[in-house]
């Protein structure tokens, strides 16, 4: 295939019936929760869903979440950080359970995808992610190693903590084979190893660690609204065009 055309799949949104599969501790705040979802029609890296959990009287309260795996299979992984007074993200980090029965609606968000691309000359991705907005990064990420995709990928991470780094295994294993370039920023505590003291992202230290716009990145940024809204700035600031930036906000001020 010529010309950068890319390899979309079309799938259907709808209501899925959802079993809890498995849950485990993913970092001291977080939740890895996979579910079984026999009609899921399969998702692109990058989507997300809707989940909605229904009380015994009736009472809904739905969400967003973003979906760690990609490709055909009815398995879909999620990863949830709990916000503290939150309605619905404490509930799933501390009292779902493996069996449990949720609905989910999806997969949503043809925008915020990667998918292979046949390209003669292939574009770097840069992926840029702040606390759990390294979900869908990470499923891009293992899609392009998955594929065999040609394309540099750089994913820079900022995370409180090193015990705070979600899918920290995979990550690791991902940048030890040399299918992604991995930069991770310590907001509050480096381990000894770090090269740079725990601090803030800065636009110097985005520059300092993203692909130059001059090499033409594509550039998928997600994570809290704040830190989206400022990572694009300092990216438009740096030349990357607007059209080659692609944002998810996952809320909170
Ligand atoms: C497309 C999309 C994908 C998302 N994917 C993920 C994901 O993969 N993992 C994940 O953990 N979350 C994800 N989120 C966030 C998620 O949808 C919820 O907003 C989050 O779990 C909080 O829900 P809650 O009911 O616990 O809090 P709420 O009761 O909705 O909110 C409580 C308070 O927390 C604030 N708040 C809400 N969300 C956040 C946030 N993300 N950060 C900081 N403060 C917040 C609210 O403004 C409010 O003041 C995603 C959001 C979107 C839009």
């Amino acid at each position: 295939m010529a010309g950068g055309a890319v390899l979309v799949t079309r799938r259907p949104t709808a209501w899925h019936a959802a079993t809890v599969a498995d849950v485990r501790a993913e970092t001291p705040t977080a939740k890895r929760i996979e579910l079984d979802v026999p009609t899921w029609p399969g998702n692109d890296a990058g989507a997300h869903l809707d989940l909605r959990l229904t009380a015994p009287d009736g009472y809904q309260a739905s969400r967003s979440y973003s979906i760690a795996s990609s490709g055909e299979g009815t398995r879909v992984l999620l990863a949830v950080d709990e916000v503290p007074e939150g309605e619905v993200s404490p509930f799933l980090v501390h009292d779902l359970r493996v069996g449990d029965q949720i609905e989910v609606h999806g997969p949503l968000g043809a925008f915020f995808v990667w998918t292979p691309r046949a390209e003669e000359s292939p574009r770097p991705v840069q992926l840029i992610a702040g606390g759990s907005g390294v979900v869908p990064l990470y499923a891009m990420a293992q899609a392009h190693a998955d594929a065999g995709d040609a394309s540099e990928f750089r994913l820079l991470y900022s995370v409180r903590t090193p015990a705070d780094v979600f899918f920290a295994d995979e990550l690791a294993a991902l940048a030890n084979s040399g299918a992604v370039e991995l930069d991770l920023v310590y907001t509050r505590a480096a381990p000894p190893e770090a090269s740079l003291p725990p601090g803030r992202l800065t636009p110097e230290r985005l520059r300092g660690a993203a692909v130059p716009a001059d090499e033409n990145p594509r550039v998928y940024v997600c994570g809290p609204t704040p830190f989206v809204e400022a990572v694009s700035r300092w990216l438009l600031d740096a030349g990357h065009r607007p059209g080659d930036i692609r944002t998810e906000r996952f809320g909170g001020s």
